[in-house]
């Protein structure tokens, strides 16, 4: 017979987080840098009652279970309300990403069948030009005070702080099925229609408490946590739930990512720790580097989204700030990967530590990992063997949103990143399986040769994509973009390589650009790099069918 524990069942909801944050940490602040140009700053206690204040507002305006309020909003104190405010009564926060194309955002809105929208001043031309196609949308709200709204507006707007002015002192956090949807976030859609991912509270829930672990994010009341990483793609890595969890402190950057922004920010709030895409940490340094700037306070960053090349790790350790790799993805809610040092790790040599704090990490616990082969059948857990990954976990999709299938196979969700796993759990994302070049039926990966362009001083920014090859099916070619003043040559970047990397894996050629195309979620867009430079070369072309070199093929 089965015998069931016999203890209390509590859901775990969101709102009990802010709740017991306004109990525990009342006055610990959050400090946001708004778009309206200045700093706001108030404290979990004042956080937790306007939170209450949206709630009571949507559900006297007759949003209820399961209605989705979509949000364009960058880092701050109302995008955090409405966190709170909107999922706590059992609707759901459907936080949309502003870089996504406008089609692509009015498609979202309507496919999530978001029936009000809270924005940030900066999106009101966005909202302008997207509001027609939207015609399912009964209210759009920006997030600012009622002299703020701007005048002769073509579509009807309200303002947020008259929407939530009424006060709330008796509400009371509904109680409901933990398994109910909190919040919504779309993936960016890089090739194809974007598809909603929907997060329970159990799973927002269990994400927060696994991420503030010690060998994971190791958050505490003592830190001063900056996200940079956006509340609009997936959930700024937790960190709106894990920050209250532990009573830190929070520092919201607003719409300014740049280093000048940031570093300026962090010394002034005493930033301890921060978490971001590559892109935004690269430009950071250089920041640093450039004007001298140091941030005494910054303890540790996370980097992740996309590899952190070692070249940056060392910037990093250069200004006494530790960076952390971590893997994740919308799908995993994000958190899925934390690479801080295994014991032991001190007998290790400089070398071997350098090479696994250069790896994503394992899996923190509650999610689960493996490699997989073209046959289905599980890797070697060898840290050489590479193959498809594979998780599954408390905080993972199993369906999208609004689809009839599940979009797992026997249990796991396929990432679509091709990774080793080593003998400590430790996984390395050798590419993304649409990234990886396939040259004479051989793999070469676009991030390794990213690592150690990115190394070169005089290289800013760099992509590696697959050319197509006539013979070789693709060859490896970089995209840089060079610092001012540098007058490198193709020649100098591809000698850079040479005893770094086996001869055939030697890049076949370099472009330089001015800049490199981003993804909306702050990633090079690589695709977009494959249209532009992924094609045969006509002088390839040419050798392949007239060794000789007269041109015969055109196109
Ligand atoms: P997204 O769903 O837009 O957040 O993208 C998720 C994808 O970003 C993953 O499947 C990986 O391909 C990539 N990614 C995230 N973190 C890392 C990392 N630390 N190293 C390499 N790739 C990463």
């Amino acid at each position: 017979m089965e015998l069931f524990g016999q203890m209390m069942h509590i859901p775990m909801l969101l709102s009990s987080i802010i709740q017991a944050a306004a109990r525990h940490y009342g006055d610990v602040e959050i400090v946001s840098r708004r778009v309206e140009g200045d700093v706001h700053r108030y404290d979990y206690e004042d956080c937790h009652v306007r939170c209450k204040q949206v709630a009571q507002a949507l559900i006297n305006r007759g949003i209820g279970s399961g209605d989705r309020v979509g949000t364009l909003a960058w880092n701050g104190y109302r995008h955090m309300e409405l966190y709170y405010g909107v999922s706590g009564i059992g609707a759901v926060c459907h936080t949309i990403n502003p870089r996504l194309f406008p089609e692509q955002i009015a498609y979202i809105i309507n496919h999530g069948e978001d029936r009000y929208v809270f924005f940030d001043a900066t999106f009101a031309a966005l909202i302008e030009q997207i509001a027609p196609q939207c015609p399912n949308v009964e209210k759009w709200v920006m997030l600012c005070s009622e002299d703020a709204l701007p005048r002769d507006f073509p579509v009807p707007l309200e303002s947020y702080e008259v929407l939530i002015e009424e006060r709330a002192p008796d509400f009371v956090w509904p109680s409901f099925d933990e398994e109910r949807a909190a919040i919504l976030c779309y993936t960016s859609g890089t090739t194809g229609d974007p598809k909603g991912v929907l997060y329970s509270h159990r799973s927002l829930t269990l994400m927060a408490y696994a991420s503030a672990l010690p060998d994971a994010l190791c958050l505490s009341t003592t830190d001063t946590l900056a996200p940079v990483v956006p509340m609009f793609h997936v959930n700024a890595w937790g960190m709106p739930f894990s920050a209250p969890l532990v009573g830190a402190k929070l520092v919201f950057p607003g719409a300014k990512l740049d280093g000048e922004s940031l570093s300026t920010l962090f010394a002034e709030e005493g930033v301890t720790m921060s978490a971001g895409v590559p892109t935004v940490w690269l430009a950071f340094v250089e920041h640093l580097a450039r004007t001298g700037k140091r941030c005494s306070t910054l303890q540790r960053v996370i980097v992740g989204g996309a590899a952190c090349p070692p070249s940056l790790a060392a910037s990093f350790k250069n200004f006494g700030i530790r960076s952390v790799h971590g893997w994740g993805m919308t799908e995993t809610s994000p958190l899925g990967t934390v690479c801080t040092p295994s014991r032991g790790c001190s007998k290790k040599t400089p070398q071997e530590r350098l090479l696994t704090e250069s790896k994503q990490g394992r899996a923190v616990p509650g999610i689960e990992l493996k490699t997989v082969g073209p046959d289905g059948a599980e890797l070697p857990r060898d840290g050489r063997t590479s193959g498809e990954l594979l998780v599954r976990g408390h905080w993972v999709l199993e369906r999208y949103f609004g689809a009839s299938a599940s979009a797992l196979s026997g249990g796991w969700f396929a990432t679509g990143d091709v990774a080793t796993i080593d003998e400590n759990g430790f996984l390395h994302i050798t590419d993304r399986s649409k990234d990886v070049i396939k040259s004479g039926g051989e793999w070469i990966s676009s991030i390794a040769l990213e690592n150690i362009a990115i190394s070169h001083p005089e290289i800013e920014a760099v992509a590696c994509i697959g050319r197509a090859h006539l013979k070789w099916d693709e060859r490896p070619i970089l995209i840089a973009v060079l610092k001012e003043g540098s007058a490198l040559s193709v020649e100098d970047v591809l000698e850079f390589f040479a005893g770094k990397v086996a001869k055939w894996w030697l890049p076949d050629d370099v472009k330089f650009v001015k800049s490199l195309p981003l993804t909306p979620t702050g990633k090079i867009n690589k695709l977009a790099l494959r249209q532009q430079f992924g094609h045969v070369e006509e002088q390839t072309i040419a050798q392949t069918c007239n060794p000789s070199g007269a041109r015969q093929v055109t196109n």
